[in-house]
């Protein structure tokens, strides 16, 4: 059998390397995750870039099996952020050198929800004379809408796709036009066609998913050539339908370990995107997001939410920091990035240089 080493040297990676890669462990593991931080300092640099996150709503039209804030969870208070708390925590972020924000929200699309999105980017870019890079994870939106918010002044943009595998897809969404796999690749398709910076990311540990289409998407993500990745444990919620499979599911530690490998495994593969070390990594362990930033991550995302909102915002259950104001969650943020041996890139937007290098050089 080939040694792990050589495997990891390769320049491509077969879906039975990556499922023998998945499935390491003892000494291969750690091989893995020493070769995925090598990967990250020589291609991005030991680096961690702060996005402030804002989550500006949690209306959501939508039903997704996983969901905590899904339509049809009626045990949770529906809020929506004023412009003035939006651009209180945008300010902040700016004054902290924050550099860049992500507004999150759950998925409209109506009139006065995308006026009004547009309207906050515009606002936002006046912000230390349009200082702060911005992405938007506001789900699936017409063509039109994604033009008309990357013209008013967003570079990128977060829709993950939770499963590349279409059956899969099916298992944990309900089955009508809202919740179509085509329809997501599709939208993934507009965003990059019209000039964002992509991301997207899969939730490791689902009820029904296998290895083998962990495997795959990894190479789905590799054959999107996508710029950015957030990808973590699916973290059950017990007010969703996929609740009932709860038994069913790895350990949390094991769905851990196993995000760490797959954040190990795209930096490897898809070397010089920028990948997100999810809030997710550390509702399981309280050094989750360390973790995941010594095997190859290098974006956090630093809650700004005001905190009488976030317990609202609960995608899933036990999720930390839900109560750290915005400067507390900073400070907490940053002692936390320098024990990993990395710095903070204060002031910088920290681009994908993936995109970058893909832009034609005039
Ligand atoms: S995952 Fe997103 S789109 Fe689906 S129910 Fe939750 S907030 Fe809505």
């Amino acid at each position: 059998m080939t040694d792990i080493r050589s495997i990891l040297n390769q320049q491509q990676f077969s879906h039975s390397d990556l499922v023998r890669l998945l499935y390491s462990e003892g000494d291969d593991q750690q091989q893995l995750f020493k070769f995925a931080a090598e990967v990250k300092k020589k291609e991005v640099g030991n680096k961690v870039y702060f996005r402030g996150l804002i989550e500006y709503s949690n209306i959501c039209s939508k039903d997704c099996f996983y969901c905590g804030v899904r339509l049809s969870n009626k045990n949770i208070q529906r809020y929506q952020l004023s412009d003035a708390e939006v651009l209180q925590a945008a300010q902040f972020a700016y004054d902290q050198g924050f550099a860049s924000l992500v507004i999150q929200s759950g998925e409209r699309y109506d009139k006065a929800f995308i006026k009004q999105i547009e309207n906050l980017i515009i606002e936002i870019k006046k912000i230390g004379n349009g200082s702060l890079g911005l992405t938007l994870s506001c789900g699936e939106q017409s063509k039109e809408t994604y033009k008309r918010w990357f013209n008013a002044g967003a570079h990128r943009y977060l829709l993950r796709i939770e499963t590349s595998n279409q059956e899969h897809y099916k298992k944990i969404h309900p089955q009508n036009s809202k919740h179509d796999y085509v329809k997501r690749i599709q939208s993934l398709n507009h965003l990059k066609e019209t000039g964002y910076q992509v991301g997207t990311g899969v939730m490791i540990g689902l009820p029904f998913q296998s290895i083998d289409d962990l495997a795959n998407d990894l190479l789905f993500f590799q054959k999107l050539d996508i710029d950015m990745a957030g990808m973590g444990p699916y973290i059950e919620h017990k007010q969703t339908p996929l609740y009932q499979y709860s038994n069913e599911l790895l350990s949390l530690k094991n769905r851990f370990l196993l995000s760490l490998k797959m954040v190990a495994l795209l930096r490897i593969l898809m070397k010089d995107i920028n990948i997100a070390a999810t809030t997710a990594m550390q509702a399981i362990d309280p050094e989750g997001r360390e973790k995941a930033i010594l095997v190859g991550a290098n974006v956090i995302m630093p809650n700004l939410t005001p905190v009488k909102y976030r317990e609202d915002y609960l995608l899933y259950e036990d999720k930390p920091c839900i109560d750290e104001e915005a400067d507390e969650c900073k400070n907490c943020l940053e002692a936390r990035i320098h024990r990993t041996g990395n710095a903070i890139g204060h002031k910088e937007w920290g681009d994908s240089l993936h995109f970058k290098r893909k832009k034609p050089s005039f």
